[in-house]
């Protein structure tokens, strides 16, 4: 098996790499040029380092640079590997493709033709460059020494006709090359019109650059001190982005934590005397509560019986219901969804308490009808202060 894709780690190594500098290099002018102007502006009696400033360029260091090492560094691995599979299926998707059936030559009709190379292409040209390829064989004729190309399931491999934009007629082509370019003339045999295509083949050198292995060390986060400031960074912003969304959640929602503290927490002692003196005035008598259920939360069959005569099943449920709502409704404690049976005479039903803030704050909402103000917006205000060497040793303020 021949590997035209697959190569060497290093190669995805320094592909990786590259990208990862020049995302910084661009990264880095915007943040120099924003410490620039940021310096400029400053009262005569302010410093740059002073703590307040370094949390905001530490900030806008993170987002235009930062961040993003730590994210490349995190993900190269993985990244190279799949690349490194990615080119392994490649050559394999080559090597295990077989042509269907033997072609024949485009140019004589003979059979008998050896195949000269293979490769992976796009069959259809709008195809993206993600999408699936197919294998692509260039046969030789031994008897007319012309060249033909089919696709792996026999059919002809075709170039895309060039239509005259004028007439749409199907175009002819020459092709000049010189040392530095590729031209290519089209003329429409039907209506004459005729234009140029001109491809640049210049070699391009690559430009020195004598600073490339000095910051891909750095932006590569090769240097473990500079690495774990960085990691340290992230998680500060982090938790303090957190915080501050925290804080302003309770702000922004002072009026449902208000009412939170307004819930009352009757135990289980308590519930007797707060229901049976309103229920007994209804004629609901005997109330008596069952064990309680322990569980993550806390749930308490009761019963009771309706003394009333001619109050019968829907509307003893009912009234019952409603007291019991009325009697919960200043406290953590809530009738179940499952309502109130009713025999004869004899009602149960079963209450749960609610205990977890999240849970407490969700009840009053719904009870007091109380609407959480849009946290959609971030803001992330606060941040924290750190400091740390540049690449070239200077203080840059993290
Ligand atoms: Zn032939
Ligand atoms: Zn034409």
């Amino acid at each position: 098996m021949s590997y035209t894709h697959l190569k060497d780690r290093q190669y995805y190594e320094d592909v990786y790499d590259r990208h990862t500098v020049e995302d910084a290099r661009r990264g880095m002018v915007y943040y120099d040029d924003f410490y620039l102007k940021f310096e400029k502006k400053l009262p005569k009696d302010d410093k740059i380092d002073r703590p307040g400033n370094a949390i905001l360029l530490n900030v806008f260091y993170m987002q235009t640079v930062g961040d993003d090492l730590l994210y490349r560094y995190e993900n190269r691995d993985q990244k190279i590997s799949e690349w490194i599979t990615r080119d392994e299926e490649k050559d394999e998707q080559i090597a295990s493709a077989r042509l269907s059936e033997e072609p024949h030559c485009k140019h004589c009709g003979k059979q008998g033709l050896r195949i000269i190379d293979k490769s992976l292409t796009h069959r259809n040209e709008d195809a993206n460059y993600d999408d699936p390829e197919e294998v692509m064989f260039m046969l030789s004729c031994p008897h007319c020494k012309k060249n033909s190309a089919f696709w792996e399931d026999g059919t002809p491999w075709k170039l895309k006709p060039t239509l005259c934009p004028k007439c749409k007629a199907e175009m002819t082509h020459t092709t000049t090359e010189t040392k530095t370019a590729m031209t290519f003339t089209y003329t429409c045999p039907s209506c004459k019109h005729s234009y140029k295509d001109k491809i640049d083949i210049k070699d391009k050198k690559e430009k020195p650059d004598p600073n490339y292995d000095e910051d891909r060390a750095h932006f590569c986060l090769q240097d473990k001190e500079f690495r774990d400031k960085l990691f340290e960074i992230r998680r500060g912003l982090l938790e303090m982005a957190a915080l501050g969304k925290e804080f302003k959640e309770k702000e922004d929602n002072k009026h449902i934590y208000d009412a939170m503290k307004e819930v009352k927490k009757p135990k289980i002692a308590e519930l007797t005397p707060l229901l049976a003196p309103s229920l007994e005035k209804a004629g609901y008598i005997e109330f008596s509560l069952d064990k309680p259920e322990m569980g993550r939360d806390v749930f308490i069959g009761f019963s009771c019986l309706d003394s009333k005569s001619g109050r019968e099943d829907y509307d003893s449920r009912k009234t019952l219901k409603k007291l019991v709502d009325k009697a919960l409704i200043d406290t953590n404690w809530r009738l179940m969804s499952d309502g109130i049976n009713y025999r004869l005479g004899y009602l149960n039903g079963k209450i749960r308490a609610y205990e977890r803030e999240e849970d407490i704050k969700n009840l009053v909402m719904k009870t007091r009808k109380l609407k959480p103000k849009d946290n959609s917006i971030d803001t992330d205000k606060s941040r924290n202060a750190y400091s740390i060497k540049g690449k070239n040793g200077e203080d840059i303020l993290l």
